[in-house]
């Protein structure tokens, strides 16, 4: 038999980076209670702690409680000692943003182009934008610790390469992050926007909760997965792709992936607008028929209800085989959460198993607009901070 892996785990010394981890997640402030925790000797939590706050990873601030004689200098992690850069490229608007190493906001962009306008005019808008935004908080390219950015489709995660998606001409292949690496020299997470949403969602409302479904339902549909408090990507990045999975009675309606009857052929943005047409009341858009339905337009209410439903069935299946604690609705239409969230919970809580919904809460999307550009700084920040990453940084300056 042998050692369970936390105890194997803690058998090798504290490394700066787990030293680090410590005073970021607030575990320990002071040198005596990194010793106490890592079982390090004082010489060497002294040396761990010289080189992070030598690095300027952390700072030494006011005093702590003392029990006695002189009082301990308090050890605080430096978020203002570099910052992530964050983009959601979107096909009706893409966003840009920097934070700061607690993941606190500096500045956000939002706006053209669409990135239906192909990578070589996007990518440059990216960068150019974040140049800016970098100059308006008055920091610079040398501050950039990490790129974090969500992009519509499928991503190979390992790789950072997009997988061709059906509706965005151009951007099949692109290697985005070695084209973003070039001008801001670090570490570039890129994954899908509807995995930087569930992240977003998860770190700013519910980072009590261990498992979360992120559902986004706009033009598509994706889900993002959370599971134990980690993206669950699956062995390449396709983990969540809810939006082809067959529904029932689907008249054989044709998806743009190929197969019919797929949850997003008939239950997202592009087939209610035209069940609307069909039935006299062209509306502009999935904003536009979700504002709709809030307001109580009949015709909007019974179409979303009806989408919520066809979600449901699909979830009912997810519910089964993930036992999330939380779904989450959000995307354009999940703006119309009250009745998106009723037609899910109709059938949601009528298939799945019982022990499955006995703690379920179906919800709407809270951290509104920003979740994707939150999750996807958190995504690089736990990339770039993670003990591992810290100690290769430190080590490379050395
Ligand atoms: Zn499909």
């Amino acid at each position: 038999m042998g050692m369970p892996r936390s105890k194997a785990a803690s058998a090798a010394p504290a490394s700066s980076g787990r030293v680090l981890e410590l005073i970021r997640t607030g575990e320990a402030a002071t040198r005596t209670e990194i010793g106490r925790l890592t079982g390090l000797s004082r010489p060497a939590v002294a040396l761990r702690v010289t080189e992070l706050l030598r690095h300027g990873l952390v700072t030494e601030g006011a005093t702590a409680p003392s029990s006695g004689g002189r009082p301990p200098a308090r050890l605080e992690f430096n978020a203002a000692g570099g910052v992530v850069l964050s983009a959601v490229l979107g096909i009706s608007r893409s966003q840009a943003a920097v934070y700061d190493l607690g993941g606190g906001l500096l500045a956000v962009a939002g706006g053209s182009p669409e990135v239906e306008h192909g990578p070589h005019i996007a990518l440059p808008w990216l960068l150019e934008t974040w140049q800016r935004l970098l100059e308006e908080c008055g920091r610079s390219a040398a501050d950039v610790r990490g790129s974090g950015i969500g992009v519509p489709g499928t991503v190979e995660f390992a790789t950072g390469r997009t997988e061709t998606p059906p509706v965005l001409a151009g951007w099949g292949g692109v290697d985005i992050a070695p084209l973003v690496a070039e001008r801001f020299a670090a570490p570039v997470v890129v994954d899908n926007d509807v995995n930087a949403m569930a992240l977003g969602e998860h770190r700013a409302v519910h980072p009590g909760v261990g498992d979360l479904l992120f559902v986004k339902v706009s033009t598509g549909i994706g889900a993002g997965v959370v599971a134990g408090g980690a993206l669950l990507r699956g062995s390449l990045g396709a983990a969540g792709e809810i939006g082809h999975i067959p529904v029932r009675d689907g008249g054989g309606t044709p998806c743009r992936c190929g197969n019919t009857d797929c949850l997003e052929a008939v239950a997202a943005g592009p087939a209610l607008l035209e069940r609307m047409a069909e039935q006299g009341r062209p509306v502009a858009g999935v904003a536009e028929l979700a504002g709709l339905a809030q307001e109580g337009d009949p015709d909007a209410v019974r179409l979303v209800r009806q989408a919520g439903r066809r979600l449901g069935e699909v979830l009912a299946g997810a519910v089964n085989l993930l036992n999330p604690e939380v779904i989450v609705l959000g995307g354009l239409l999940g703006r119309a959460h009250d009745h998106l969230v009723a037609g899910v919970r109709e059938v949601v809580f009528k298939r799945s198993i019982p022990l499955a919904t006995r703690q379920l809460r179906v919800v709407g999307n809270r951290s509104g607009e920003q979740a994707g550009l939150r999750g996807a700084a958190a995504a690089v920040l736990e990339s770039v901070l993670a003990p591992e990453a810290v100690n290769a940084r430190i080590a490379a300056q050395r």
